[in-house]
């Protein structure tokens, strides 16, 4: 008997099945994991198929040995592999989503992590004068660690050298231990009650359980759209069958994950990148086992490794975590779609906002489209009102507050309710400038100005993380007044402090929740009012349910509309209609003040009367004159190299190849070659050759361009490919 093995190595080279004897008597099945040789070393593999003889001539070499008695990876997933390849992903990429690392050979075994705590015997006055003064590194660890009071060695040696920490343990401020990795974060506790349906969920949960297929729900922020599937997964497990549900990332709070223990106890098992190696195992082998029945995560769960799934929930379904940013690539979606009609399971997309594409497809019928458009026991939507920016200026207030949101926070606070201020920008100033000679510091190796961030005096790129000391002066002429740029997160935060100095106020954004469990932190302190105001980018928009909140603050809308892509308008309508969707959720009414420069602009029109419709409307008229999708996909060759000339002269060449290509099939709209919104990034230079395709010739004409994209790599440069891109960048 031959097998066909798939071997664990990442490299489009070995990208292709192999065949390897089985030994005589051994029991191998599809699925089977295995040690082969290869070349000189013993890899790990996984048996996708059996056959009676081998494809070709050259000398087989014997399977090794079995690497788990049973098959751990199930029928579906060989399928789903077949299926992703043709989406340009390779074996192995696909292999490596599937099963958890821990699995896969010499990687990570251990359930121990070393961990940093803080001396709490000292306080920090004490431990700082212990520290000699010119010792930095060693005085901001300490202070940091401090606010911490613990933290993965991993994490701090990420920003600090070995040097500083043993220091300090010789000093005796920090102790090191090896500990087992923190538990998921248990979850709130909520009270389990099972409400009574409103009419408008029960119409809905009827018509998802009498019908088939995928479902697209559009229920307006409050609808009650979690208790929808809620019932839906309980009529799944009724039935026998199991069920994936998916949140984006930073939606799976504590009261999510609370609501689904209280409703579903231990059979549910969550997913997130915030679990440790040998928490992720665990999970997954409950699914595996079917000990768990209900996988709760983020874009991973997907991959969740249970048989006979009944229904699988994407909700927040527009969001953009949903596709993934990295290698490899692949849209969460299209993987459900194929784990759906794979198990004739229910597929239900939900969302406040559906994306133009999704709603277009329900237009057409592909999907059934379900309508909730009004909150939960009446309560009305939070009313909306624009304030005009340049008003504010022109009757000279410069700041970041308009009279009317000052004047709206200062009455919520007196009433004890609690508001959420947000801006879409984080750091203190998007930029530093000398107002002398007009120096900008920028990043070395991209093409962007460094941000400037207050809390600890440095200069950082947004995109690639380096940090530099801040500057008091211009390098150049040595001017010392620099002018900020655009404000973020960090001043608005001290903006809100000085003018509401009695308010209680906390900040969420990627700077404060770079430790693990911080953002869950922060959440439940808000959530139990241990807090007035939360300041936060679009972290805080999505998905949560805080009673308190009445006013909602969106201080810069335009921010979204600046990126100049084809879906600016759309990201700008879901961000404003999420966040504003935070207020008046329970009891009170809510209020939401949108600041604009722009207010004229029609997304703050469909906006501001939440009129989904009208906005898709106008939208999607757009899009088809100007061919975009859904009407057109967009296929984008991008391609990366240290020099400039080799960059633009390989787009070229993929451009020109793509326009030949374009007298043989008509599927092909048009062709563009671009320079990527930011020129240099990580010190490689991006140029691009853009494709626009008739969305049913994909299948046709993507291989091609995934071909053109490989020959064209080399030493000097990289191809990636990509479909409908979330960024130009
Ligand atoms: P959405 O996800 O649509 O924004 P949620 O699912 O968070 O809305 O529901 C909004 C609020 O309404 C939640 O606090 C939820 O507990 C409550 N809720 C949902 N359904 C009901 C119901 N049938 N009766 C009473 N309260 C409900
Ligand atoms: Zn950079």
């Amino acid at each position: 008997m031959i097998a066909e093995v798939i071997v664990d190595i990442s490299n489009s080279e070995i990208d292709k099945v192999f065949d390897y004897i089985v030994p005589e008597g051994e029991d191998i099945r599809p699925g089977q994991r295995v040690e082969v040789p290869f070349g000189r070393q013993r890899l790990e593999g996984v048996v996708i198929a059996l056959k009676p003889s081998p494809t070709t001539s050259h000398a087989l070499k014997q399977i090794e040995k079995k690497l788990d008695p049973e098959p751990l990876i199930l029928p579906e997933f060989i399928e789903l592999m077949r299926f992703m390849r043709k989406k340009n992903l390779r074996y192995a990429d696909c292999l490596r989503l599937f099963i958890p690392g821990k699995l896969r050979g010499g990687r990570v075994r251990e359930l121990k992590r070393n961990h940093l705590f803080i001396n709490t015997a000292i306080d920090l006055e004490t431990g700082l004068k212990s520290i000699p003064a010119r010792a930095r590194a060693q005085r901001a660890l300490y202070t940091e660690l401090y606010d911490m009071k613990s933290a993965s060695e991993r994490e701090i040696l990420e920003k600090y050298s070995s040097a500083p920490v043993r220091a300090l343990i010789n000093a005796g401020l920090i102790l090191k231990e090896s500990v087992a990795e923190a538990r998921i974060p248990g979850g709130m506790t909520i009270n389990g009650s099972r409400p009574e349906l409103t009419a408008l969920q029960s119409g809905v949960v009827a018509s998802i359980l009498s019908g088939s297929g995928t479902f697209l729900l559009h229920g307006v922020t409050g609808s009650g759209k979690t208790e929808v599937y809620l019932r839906v997964i309980e009529d799944a497990l009724k039935r026998g069958k199991n069920a994936i549900m998916l949140v984006p990332e930073i939606a799976l709070t504590p009261q999510m994950l609370g609501i689904f223990r209280a409703r579903f106890g231990d059979m549910v098992s969550i997913q997130h990148s915030g679990l440790s190696d040998g928490e992720r195992f665990d999970e997954w082998m409950r699914l595996r086992r079917g000990t768990a029945r209900v996988a709760l995560g983020a874009r991973s769960a997907i991959f969740a490794p249970l048989t006979d799934v009944g229904v699988i929930i994407m909700d927040e379904e527009h969001d953009s975590s949903y596709i993934s940013d990295s290698n490899p690539r692949y849209f969460t979606s299209e993987i459900a779609s194929f784990r759906a009609e794979y198990n004739s399971a229910k597929l239900i997309l939900g969302s406040a906002t559906p994306s133009v594409e999704s709603y277009f497809r329900a237009q057409k019928g592909e999907y059934t489209l379900l309508e909730m458009p009004e909150r939960v026991n009446e309560k009305p939507m939070p009313l909306l009102e624009t304030v005009d920016m340049r008003e504010e200026i022109r009757r000279g207030n410069l700041g970041l507050f308009s009279s009317k949101l000052v004047r709206e926070i200062e009455s919520a606070l007196n009433e004890k309710n609690q508001v959420m201020l947000f801006l879409n920008r984080r750091g203190y100033a998007s930029f530093l400038r000398c107002r002398n000679c007009g120096y900008v510091p920028k990043c070395p190796d991209c093409d962007v100005s460094l941000t400037y961030h207050i809390e600890d005096n440095t200069l950082r790129c947004h995109y690639c993380g380096a940090r530099f000391k801040s500057i008091d002066s211009c390098p150049l002429c040595g001017y010392e007044d620099l002018k900020e740029g655009k404000t973020g997160t960090e001043k608005l935060e001290m903006e809100t402090k000085r003018l509401f100095p009695s308010a209680r106020v906390l900040r969420m954004d990627n700077d404060t929740t770079r430790r693990r469990d911080a953002y869950t932190e922060i959440l439940s302190e808000f959530s139990s009012g241990g807090a007035d105001i939360l300041v936060g980018t679009q972290m805080i928009a999505k998905g949560h349910d805080f009673g308190a909140v009445t006013l909602v603050g969106i201080i810069d809308a335009d921010i979204a509309l600046y990126y100049s892509d084809y879906r600016s308008a759309e990201r700008t309508f879901q961000l404003i209609t999420q966040v504003a969707g935070r207020a008046g959720r329970a009891d009170k009414a809510g209020r939401v003040v949108m600041q604009t420069y722009s207010p004229n602009h029609y997304v703050y029109k469909f906006a501001k009367s939440y009129d989904y419709r009208g906005f898709y409307e106008n939208e999607i008229r757009a899009r088809e004159l100007t061919k975009y999708p859904p009407f057109t996909k967009i296929v984008r060759l991008l391609v990366l190299s240290e020099a400039e000339d080799e960059a633009r002269r390989a787009a070229r060449g993929l451009a020109a190849e793509a326009a030949t290509l374009k007298k043989d099939m008509p599927g092909i709209f048009r062709v563009q070659v671009m320079q990527s919104a930011i020129k240099r990034l990580r010190s490689y230079y991006r140029y691009q050759a853009v494709i626009w395709i008739d969305t049913s010739a994909e299948d046709e004409i993507c291989p091609e361009l995934y071909e053109m994209a490989r020959r064209k790599t080399s030493g000097k440069v990289t191809v990636f490919t990509e479909i409908n891109p979330q960024q130009m960048l």
